[in-house]
């Protein structure tokens, strides 16, 4: 019999790439969103794919007898959990909204899970739990470097749920797997999902792409006086198709065994500046990306280098999809929209 799987906030960028994966694998997945980032076209979009549209609920995390009825109604094997906010700057302009949103209703979605039975979880997590002034010597933290010295709101709240999740696996038997990775880009390469936000993008690549499109005027870069290689921030950025490999095989890797906490670094190890990313935009795309130098953004993190040879050895699992590439795609389905 298939496993079952609830995913949380799935039609969001990442998460919609994830359930085509795993449906491919012969998972079924069960897919509640509330629409807030996202479109109901995506299920259309996935249909074209699959041939067939998972089982969707429109449904807010925080409805919670919605999410009961949902929980009674099937079987789950795991949860995937990927509800959150995700802007840095917004954390800072509303650390209680994302308080609330990130860690208060994930409690409430335990709690359900613990009523139903259901103790495996996939956690979404990040880079962010890890201290970004320790990285002089560029070797990269391994997994087990985390510490607590987050710059917003939005890194607190996946360092808090951390902690939460493993004291869940100690005290209640959760059985989670715990992912940690940076800035995901790039599309599907069946050119039916790719990462288009509504409104404004707050991340760098869909605006880029958006300028280059003549969707929007011009990027501005937030900080040029950081200690880097141009002045400007430097980030990895994984492909977003290798990145849900990446939760495949370790979800297929851990999910007979029984372990109580794993987590690993899902990382290219490879740096790029803002200025690099547009630079190597403008070659891909034959076009001049109008930018301007403007203040840092608050709360904006410092460099983080994490050493993936944790997923490498046990996961057999590495990115390697160059940038070129994924900006080629990303560029293939902008310029075609
Ligand atoms: P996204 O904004 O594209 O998707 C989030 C989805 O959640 C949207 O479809 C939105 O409609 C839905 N949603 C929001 N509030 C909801 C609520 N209360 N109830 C139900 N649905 C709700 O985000 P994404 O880039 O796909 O990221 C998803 C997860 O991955 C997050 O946990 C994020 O922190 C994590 N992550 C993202 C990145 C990244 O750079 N994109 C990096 C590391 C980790
Ligand atoms: N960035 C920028 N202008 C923008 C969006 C982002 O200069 O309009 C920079 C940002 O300061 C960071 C990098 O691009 O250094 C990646 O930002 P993004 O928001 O995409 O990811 P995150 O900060 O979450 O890593």
């Amino acid at each position: 019999m298939k496993k079952t799987i609830l995913i949380t906030w799935w039609t969001g960028y990442i998460w919609s790439h994830w359930v085509v994966a795993f449906e491919q694998a012969w998972y079924k997945t069960v897919i509640i969103d509330n629409l807030s980032n996202s479109s109901i076209s995506t299920l259309d979009w996935i249909e074209k794919i699959l041939w067939y549209k998972p089982d969707f609920f429109e449904v807010d995390l925080r409805d919670i007898e919605s999410m009961d009825t949902i929980f009674n109604k099937y079987n789950f094997d795991w949860v995937v959990h990927f509800a959150w906010l995700k802007a840095v700057g917004e954390s800072c302009d509303k650390p209680l909204e994302y308080f609330d949103n990130n860690i208060v209703w994930s409690l409430k979605l335990f709690e359900l899970m613990n009523k139903y039975d259901v103790k495996n979880i996939i956690f979404s997590s990040s880079a962010t739990v890890y201290d970004s002034t320790n990285f002089v010597n560029w070797k990269g933290v391994l997994e087990n470097g985390i510490t607590w010295n987050t710059t917003n709101p939005y890194w607190t709240t996946k360092y808090l749920l951390e902690q939460i999740l493993m004291d869940l696996s100690k005290f209640s038997w959760f059985k989670v797997m715990n992912l940690r990775y940076f800035n995901p880009i790039w599309a599907h390469n069946s050119g039916y999902l790719w990462e288009d936000p509504f409104g404004i993008p707050n991340n760098l690549l869909p605006y880029i792409m958006k300028v280059a499109n003549g969707e929007l005027k011009q990027l501005q870069i937030f900080g040029s006086d950081y200690d880097t290689i141009d002045g400007t921030w430097v980030r990895d950025y994984i492909d977003v198709v290798d990145l849900i490999d990446g939760h495949l095989k370790a979800y297929e890797k851990i999910s007979g065994t029984e372990w109580f906490f794993k987590v690993y670094n899902l990382w290219v190890g490879k740096w790029v500046s803002v200025l690099e990313m547009l630079k190597e935009s403008e070659q891909v795309t034959w076009k001049n990306i109008d930018y301007k130098l403007v203040d840092r953004r608050p709360g904006d993190v410092a460099q983080v280098f994490c050493d993936p040879s944790k997923a490498l050895n046990e996961l057999w699992w590495n990115s390697e999809t160059s940038l070129e590439n994924s900006l080629m795609n990303s560029w293939k389905f902008y310029s075609s929209k």
